[in-house]
């Protein structure tokens, strides 16, 4: 059976490998766009880039989100807190940090905070 400090290193991996990946996409982009807009033949706003950098933006901060996600569960997993409701201090049930790895909160106090 895979640990969760495991599951979590695999995480924080994908992690790193995406946002390697969207910082590439990023700065090709750019690259892309300071070509064209010396170049008159093209739109000079630029419109069709600008909604793909808004994604690759949007995907670059969820993705960094995550990254510091699974450092503050990998973090609570070396200080042994991992695992237990920040709020109310019980156990996180096993299928949720299944589910979540990064949980931090049990079911019922995630439903509370919420609302
Ligand atoms: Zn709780």
């Amino acid at each position: 059976m895979t640990g969760p400090d495991e599951i979590l290193r695999s995480a924080r991996r994908a992690a790193e490998r995406r946002i390697a990946q969207l910082d590439a996409d990023i700065a090709g982009l750019r690259r892309d766009r300071s070509t064209e807009s010396a170049d008159d033949e093209h739109d000079p706003e630029g419109a069709p880039l600008s909604g793909e950098w808004s994604r690759l933006v949007g995907l670059r901060e969820a993705a960094g989100k995550e990254l510091s996600d699974v450092d503050d569960a990998l973090h609570r997993w070396g200080a042994g807190t991992y695992g237990v409701c920040e709020h109310c201090g019980r156990p996180i049930p096993e299928a949720r940090l299944e589910a979540r790895p990064t949980a931090v909160r049990c079911v019922e106090c995630a439903g509370r905070e919420s609302r």
